[in-house]
């Protein structure tokens, strides 16, 4: 059985690790943050056309969805591109943090424009949502921004602290301690909360960015060792 595995997480490393005999898990990477690291496969397919025609010319026979919460266009197009092949698909997505115990605490907002808004003059902001949306906090002048590689450009009014998780809540608290933070501005990605339970210990208001809705109608699990189950399932069905 041959398996694309979509990664960029954690949980699709512990798929890895966690795979069973008889499947061979390619694994892709989309290749936008350098990585020495051995996969599969780096790159975009080339939208959903693209992703049809790697699926038929790799002849696989199944599709696990490990990307990020927030990887919304990779998840539509490999929704879609199994549809059309008629190719088994799993979404491995953690648990949000609508569940956590201090949720009813945040700001909960629909995207980064209304982030923003919200946090345009609320104080000194810190920005952890990621390297990509940054241009929607332009008008945001005193911020500090955390991010794994650092693009030309940010605003020269900004702090940029360049880092890679995972932090622990001390890390957590002595940044926010240090930059003076007064709100946090951060995507509902799930797992660790370290961030969350440090801003809250210094009163420091948070600004939920909301996932948006999964498609309709597809399999879904909340962890690692869910979908290494549901991929033993598909192996002895194929071996059957
Ligand atoms: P995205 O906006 O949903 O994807 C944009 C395009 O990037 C996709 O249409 C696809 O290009 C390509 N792509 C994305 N993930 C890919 C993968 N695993 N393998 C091959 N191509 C991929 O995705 P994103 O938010 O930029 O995330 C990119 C990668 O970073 C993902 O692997 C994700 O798991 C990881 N990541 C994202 C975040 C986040 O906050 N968004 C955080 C941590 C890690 P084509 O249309 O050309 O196929």
């Amino acid at each position: 059985m041959k398996a694309l595995l979509l990664a960029g997480t954690t949980e699709a490393r512990d798929i890895i690790a966690a795979a069973p005999r008889g499947v061979e898990l390619i694994e892709s990477v989309a290749g936008r943050t350098a990585s020495s690291r051995p996969v599969g496969r780096r790159g975009g397919f080339g939208g959903v056309i693209g992703l049809v025609t790697y699926l038929r010319d790799e002849g696989i026979d199944a599709v696990v969805d490990a990307t990020h919460p927030f990887a919304e266009q990779m998840t539509r197009n490999a929704v879609e591109a199994c549809q059309q092949m008629n190719v088994p698909y799993v979404r491995v997505e953690r648990a949000s943090w609508a569940g956590h115990a201090l949720a009813g605490t945040w700001t909960w907002v629909a995207d980064h424009d209304e982030a923003a808004a919200v946090a345009a003059g609320a104080g000194r902001v810190m920005l952890a949502v990621g390297r990509q949306p940054l241009e929607h906090y332009l008008e945001v002048e005193d911020a500090v921004a955390r991010m794994v590689e650092v693009p030309p450009g940010l605003p020269s009014t900004w702090t940029i602290v360049a880092a890679k998780g995972p932090f622990t809540r001390d890390n957590e608290l002595e940044l926010l301690r240090s930059q003076a933070i007064d709100v946090l501005v951060t995507k509902d990605s799930g797992g660790d909360a370290s961030k969350l339970e440090a801003a809250a210990e210094l009163g420091v208001k948070v600004v939920m960015i909301r996932r948006a809705p999964l498609p309709e109608g597809i399999e879904v699990v909340s962890s690692a060792n869910e979908a290494v189950t549901w991929v033993e399932r598909g192996l002895e069905t194929t071996t059957r």
